[in-house]
């Protein structure tokens, strides 16, 4: 075992025993950044290890990776054509045009992701369009898994219940802020930078970690709420869409980035 992994078990294991003894002082103990400059998100997994199948997952590449699962896995609440669609065309044209983008304005493909989207203002509108556009599904892809999802647990099952009440409060909010996007969008579960849990949506492909979003945080889970996401089989019922999602949810993964996000 690594310096690193065993720090990170450490870690784990401290935040586990403290959970269990103060639950939600675990989630405020931290003195760490989610905000700093110098990136603490840069990847800290091995590089034989796919990140986006990991739920460490935080160091986006330029890449589109592998869809973690099949198009037919998310069946029935999201479609395989819908998935396919959704993966190989709209998702695909999002990396293609992102990697454009950074040739043509001297952007190192190699960095993260995550660097370039927190000064996204300093680019053009094709990168902040494309940049998040790609960012925002490799994550969707991860936040989903086949069904059921069960339920959040640890220090993100308590922080849900400290800041919302309840985990079906929770999702009302979160589903409401999904519904009252105007157009297409996404819907955000993110940490804020005083370290609080905070619910809110984007327009078109901006995200959170966008220097010029009006809502800001380090997303946890991001749903789309592009028409693209769930047209053929919910046609308008945008609603319906969102309480069928909750059943993919990948709650492994989004509790993961809670506490990488809270180190
Ligand atoms: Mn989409």
């Amino acid at each position: 075992m690594s310096v690193q992994d065993s720090n990170k078990n450490s870690r784990r294991n401290f935040i586990e025993t403290t959970a269990k003894a103060a639950m939600v002082t675990a989630v405020t103990a931290s003195h760490l950044s989610v905000f700093a400059s110098n990136n603490k998100f840069a990847p800290v997994l091995p590089t034989n290890v796919a990140p986006n199948t990991s739920p460490a997952f935080i160091g986006t590449s330029f890449t589109q990776l592998p869809l973690p699962y099949a198009y037919t896995a998310l069946e029935p609440f999201i479609d395989a054509l819908t998935m396919e669609i959704h993966y190989s065309k709209h998702a695909a044209g999002y990396a293609k045009n992102v990697q454009d983008a950074a040739a043509a304005e001297n952007v190192n493909t190699n960095s993260n992701l995550e660097e370039v989207l927190q000064k996204i203002s300093s680019y053009s509108t094709k990168m902040r369009n494309n940049a998040g556009g790609h960012y925002n599904h490799e994550l969707f892809w991860n936040c989903m898994k086949a069904a059921p999802a069960g339920v959040p647990s640890g220090v993100l099952a308590a922080a849900i219940n400290n800041s919302y009440g309840s985990m079906d409060a929770f999702k009302t909010q979160f589903a409401d802020a999904a519904k009252n996007r105007f157009g297409s969008g996404w819907a955000w579960l993110v940490v804020t930078a005083d370290k609080k849990l905070a619910i809110g949506s984007t327009p078109n492909q901006d995200n959170p970690l966008m220097d010029v979003s009006a809502f800001k945080g380090f997303p946890l889970m991001g749903l789309d709420i592009w028409e693209h996401a769930y047209y053929l089989k919910y046609q308008n019922k945008r609603a319906d869409y969102i309480t069928a999602w909750f059943n993919l949810v990948n709650w492994d993964f989004v509790a993961a980035r809670f506490e990488k996000a809270m180190q």
